[in-house]
């Protein structure tokens, strides 16, 4: 079954017909691996051919190319498409490429201004970037001066108002959708995020938010904060990605899960994620740990990691990491939940990678994908192989398509596709980053390509190339 197209043939004929025609048929030939495909559900050995940057064809007969590689035992499977990854420094992007992820996108907390940042990585970034426009960010703009003011204060309506233009001005940017933290901005309204969702309805782009409020204090619990996104996305027209359920549910993740299944039967366009850990990351001076946290998250001091030591807290400590600041480890999200939530089919996975600094930080950033291979589909069975690769390709390359048919190539192994590829060893493939020591690239993973150029070759980061590309939406006219 060789899939390619007769007129690029000919074409290849026409330019070398001095040479054979079978040496220069593909820049890049993978050999022998075990091609898995989500969307179609191939999963044969096969040779796949590179042309170009793209998958040109995939094929039981043997193809010939400038360069042939032997991949017989490895899994050849789309590259991973992380839609939550903070992690954006060369440093944090090298783990998360070590662990499979061509495609890493800034889409929680998002950025602002949009230009400057995609105009930074342009040319010099290892994978794919993208982000959306940060309501947070946007917020401190409108705020000006007053820090605080932009975290616990309510907006004007004028202030709502030049907040909606700014966003907009984002997506004029080329900003995947926008990017809003609701929880580290409790002065939000419910109106001030209708209203933005209602804007990024008219611009046809999906809001990607970390829910209003975590844990199971009624009324400010995460069911009523999943209750929000569900409204509002219906009301608005538009649709929304609710980030780690794990983190943002707790114990209620079973009837969120449940809520948004409803919802999408519903026709509502509600879609979520879970990092495959059972401790969350974030600032201890965020509004999250303003008073009452421990009678909401059901967590307590002793939860709480110190990312600089990995010392755990208590009441007199805490409060002077606080004053502090810096990035905690809490271990406060039930197994259980999280297991279900990796085995719903409704749920992609994300890694909510933060960056490291000094080397250290939760290590999501550096193992979220190959522990879900190998700890939870290969050695736990919470879900099959196939299915662990949809949640982490065709799912949120889906996610963005709507608003940016080029992701359309993405999240696949199909003839026209981007060739992103990841290739690892189904027997091997594990996360080795840990709470003690988190830099720790994962094992089992040794060819990671991008565009049709390797990025890790037999287990080494390729040095030198950049064949990341802007992922964004293209100006509207
Ligand atoms: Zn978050």
């Amino acid at each position: 079954m060789l899939r390619t197209s007769a007129w690029a043939g000919a074409l290849a004929l026409a330019l070398f017909s001095s040479i054979p025609a079978s040496a220069q048929e593909y820049d890049l030939v993978l050999r022998g691996g075990r091609v898995m495909d989500p969307e179609s559900g191939l999963d044969a050995v096969m040779n796949v051919g590179i042309r170009d940057g793209r998958i040109a064809a995939i094929a039981a007969d043997p193809l010939t190319g400038a360069e042939v590689v032997d991949v017989s035992g490895l899994v050849v499977a789309p590259g991973f498409v992380d839609l939550h990854a903070h992690g954006q420094d060369p440093f944090s992007r090298d783990l998360q490429v070590r662990d499979g992820v061509t495609t890493a996108l800034e889409l929680e907390g998002g950025v602002y201004p949009v230009g400057e940042w995609y105009a930074e990585r342009e040319g010099q970034w290892r994978i794919n970037f993208g982000a959306t426009v940060s309501h947070g960010g946007i917020r401190r703009t409108v705020f000006g001066d007053d820090a605080r003011g932009a975290v616990y204060q309510e907006a004007t309506p004028e202030q709502v108002a030049r907040m909606r233009e700014l966003v907009a001005e984002g997506l004029a940017q080329g900003a995947i959708g926008v990017g809003m933290g609701i929880q580290y901005t409790p002065g939000a309204s419910r109106e001030e995020i209708f209203r933005v969702f209602q804007t990024a309805g008219a611009f046809g782009v999906t809001t990607f938010v970390h829910i209003r409020y975590m844990g199971r204090t009624e009324p400010e619990s995460s069911i009523s904060a999943v209750q929000e996104m569900i409204a509002d996305a219906a009301g608005a027209n538009t649709s929304v990605h609710i980030v780690h359920i794990g983190s943002s549910g707790l114990t209620q993740i079973p009837v969120l899960l449940d809520m948004i299944t409803a919802a999408r039967e519903q026709g509502v366009d509600v879609t979520t994620e879970v990092y495959p850990y059972t401790a969350a990351s974030t600032s201890i001076e965020s509004a999250i740990f303003d008073l009452g946290w421990r009678a909401r998250t059901g967590g307590d001091y002793h939860d709480i990691e110190w990312v600089a030591t990995g010392e755990r807290l208590d009441s007199v400590s805490f409060m002077e990491k606080r004053e502090e600041k810096g990035i905690i480890i809490a271990h406060i999200i039930p197994e259980d939940g999280m297991e279900a939530a990796l085995a719903h089919p409704a749920v992609l996975v994300a890694s909510d990678g933060v960056g490291f600094v000094n080397g250290r930080a939760h290590p999501r950033g550096a193992g979220t994908f190959a522990r879900v291979l190998g700890r939870y589909a290969r050695d736990g069975g919470t879900l099959s192989l196939m299915d662990a690769l949809r949640k982490m390709t065709l799912m949120p390359a889906r996610r963005l398509e709507t608003a940016m048919p080029d992701m359309r190539r993405k999240g696949r192994v199909a003839v026209g596709a981007d060739a992103d590829l990841t290739l690892f060893d189904p027997t091997t493939v594990i996360d080795r980053a840990t709470f003690a020591e988190p830099a720790q690239p994962s094992a089992g993973i040794p060819h990671v390509i991008v565009g049709g150029e390797f990025v890790v070759r037999d287990g080494e980061l390729v040095e030198g190339v950049m064949p990341g590309k802007a992922v964004r939406r293209r100006p509207v006219s």
